[in-house]
């Protein structure tokens, strides 16, 4: 092989990974027969977890409001939680000593069977909030893993955007429900059916699902929905958006799907656009709780985010002179496009800097390799596309760059909470082009202040002079400082420029 033709081979594989899919190189072939490899199942490797950080005490400082009627009482500690013997155990494991606020809500409003929408920071620990009263409530009814039967009906449902946040969930319901009957399952798009399908036949009582393929799995009779007792929508906000609002009203709209006074909904993120909030509303019961820590759509406290001002031509020199310094320190780079991430991913490889790249153009097992050297350190920066911007949580992320910055501000929102999860601190570094940011300025400034962080004078007076100051669209209400039943109160109508569904860079992307 002659040097140049070389070094093309070793970049490609660099950015591709060692793809043998079924769209591969040369394109072609729908048929999807990826399976994943077979997870480890010992205790190391399911309890491997990183450590909170030195802000995780912080996270009680953080205002909480409860609305609607009757609350209950908040827990302190994880043993006021009364989980059974496993449960306590796996939570031991797990390293959680005490539980974050979110969780000590959350978990008695859950266990109280009431419905619940709930808004918490990135990072602060959702996931447990909903897992662990579902896990103990099932427990408690004697709920065990039927048999394989060739019609599984799972007691919860989990629904997320993505294909890897949906996986990590599972993989959290795989560790609490660790030695236990409760048998978690998950399906999702770029990986065999039939495999799948097999999964589910063993037995199934929560099923960790993205909505196409799990709708494909209900579709085929393979899942029943009339034992469904709790129906979970993580990222709650992404799900009811204009992508899978109607994903999600066919879900409820099964005939067998227990009615939401027969089911208990509980919603989880932390952004909460006004009108988004109104429409969840359809599918929850009238007396459900709002539960909000913190600044409803409000960014990390623990993520100190940094503006450079950049030009469209300035951007990559930038953005390769920002990773000289960083090192081998994990940083996420996040792109508008998917091209742009292919285009970034191989420009850093050329430059010898250790990057792959994740999309959704990218073969699912491409996906998954470059999320797995990513988390291993073997490539510690990885080019993305919003598909990773939510719930994704990797050890010792420190950086986030937004080399493109979204065009909404959830979606910003999202990204930098990659990094400072778990009371750690992180740093966000956006590159800010007047030119094609200058819509969301605003929204920055709205954002920077809430997180008691030093706003630009230049992003202040772009805010304030630009095409943003102006720039109202109607079509995204802004974002409630609570919950939106208190009445309307938006803090700025202009924050939530553009309806998420918008801006990814297509909708197979999220699933
Ligand atoms: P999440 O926001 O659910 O993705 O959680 C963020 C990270 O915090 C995950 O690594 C969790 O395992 C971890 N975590 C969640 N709750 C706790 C807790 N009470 N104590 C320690 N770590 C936690």
């Amino acid at each position: 092989m002659s040097r140049s033709v070389m070094v093309i081979y070793v970049i490609y594989k660099c950015v591709k990974g060692n793809d043998q899919g079924a769209k591969g190189v040369f394109g072609g072939g729908p048929k999807v027969t990826y399976v994943p490899p077979t997870l480890p199942d010992d205790e190391d490797s399911i309890f491997s977890h990183y450590e909170s950080g030195i802000n995780f005490d912080k996270y009680d400082d953080i205002m909480v409001d409860v609305s609607g009627t009757n609350p209950p009482q908040a827990i302190m500690t994880f043993d006021e939680a009364a989980l059974c013997e496993s449960l306590r155990k796996n939570v031991n494991k797990s390293g959680y000593v005490k539980p974050t606020p979110v969780q000590k809500h959350g978990i008695p409003i859950i266990s109280a069977g009431r419905d619940l929408m709930a808004c918490a920071q990135t990072g602060s620990g959702k996931t447990a909030a909903f897992l662990l009263p579902i896990l103990q409530q099932l427990m408690a009814d004697g709920v065990a893993a039927s048999s394989f039967s060739e019609l599984q009906e799972p007691e919860a449902i989990i629904v997320a955007p993505t294909r890897e946040l949906i996986n990590q969930i599972y993989l959290e319901a795989r560790k609490f429900a660790y030695g236990t009957c409760v048998r978690p399952v998950v399906v999702y798009g770029g990986v065999s059916t039939g495999h799948q399908i097999r999964d589910i036949l063993r037995g199934c009582n929560v099923l960790c699902g993205t909505p196409g393929r799990l709708l494909d799995m209900i579709g085929r009779g393979k899942v029943g929905l009339s034992k469904l007792q709790y129906l979970v929508l993580d990222e709650a906000d992404r799900m009811l958006d204009m992508g899978f609002e109607p994903d999600m009203r066919r879900l409820v709209g099964f005939p067998e799907m227990p009615s939401k006074e027969n089911r208990q909904t509980l919603m989880f993120s932390a952004t909460y656009p006004e009108d988004i909030q109104r429409m969840a509303a359809d599918f929850l019961k009238t007396d459900y709780l709002f539960l909000a820590v913190g600044v409803v759509g409000g960014a990390c406290s623990d993520v100190e985010q940094t503006f450079i001002q950049v030009t469209k031509f300035s951007k990559r020199e930038q953005l390769l002179d920002f990773l000289r310094t960083t090192g081998t320190e994990r940083t996420m780079v996040f792109v508008e496009t998917k091209r742009q991430a292919d285009f970034i991913a191989t420009y850093l490889c050329q430059e010898k800097v250790l990057t792959t790249s994740i999309h959704g153009d990218r073969e699912q097992r491409e996906r998954e390799q470059a999320l797995a050297d990513f988390r291993s350190g073997k490539c510690p920066v990885l080019v993305a596309t919003s598909v990773a911007a939510r719930g994704l949580d990797i050890q010792d992320v420190q950086h986030v760059v937004n080399f493109d910055l979204p065009n909404n501000i959830d979606d910003y929102v999202h990204r930098i909470g990659r990094t400072g999860r778990c009371g750690n601190i992180g740093k966000a570094v956006s590159f800010y082009d007047p030119e094609a940011d200058g819509q969301l300025a605003r929204s920055l400034v709205t954002i920077l202040s809430k997180a008691q962080q030093e706003v630009p004078s230049w992003l202040e007076e772009s805010a304030f002079s630009g095409p943003g100051a102006t720039g109202f669209n109607p079509s995204r209400k802004g974002f409630a400082s609570t919950d939106s039943r208190k009445g309307g109160s938006f803090q700025d109508n202009d924050t939530r420029s553009q309806p998420a569904a918008q801006t990814a860079d297509d909708d197979e992307e999220w699933e």
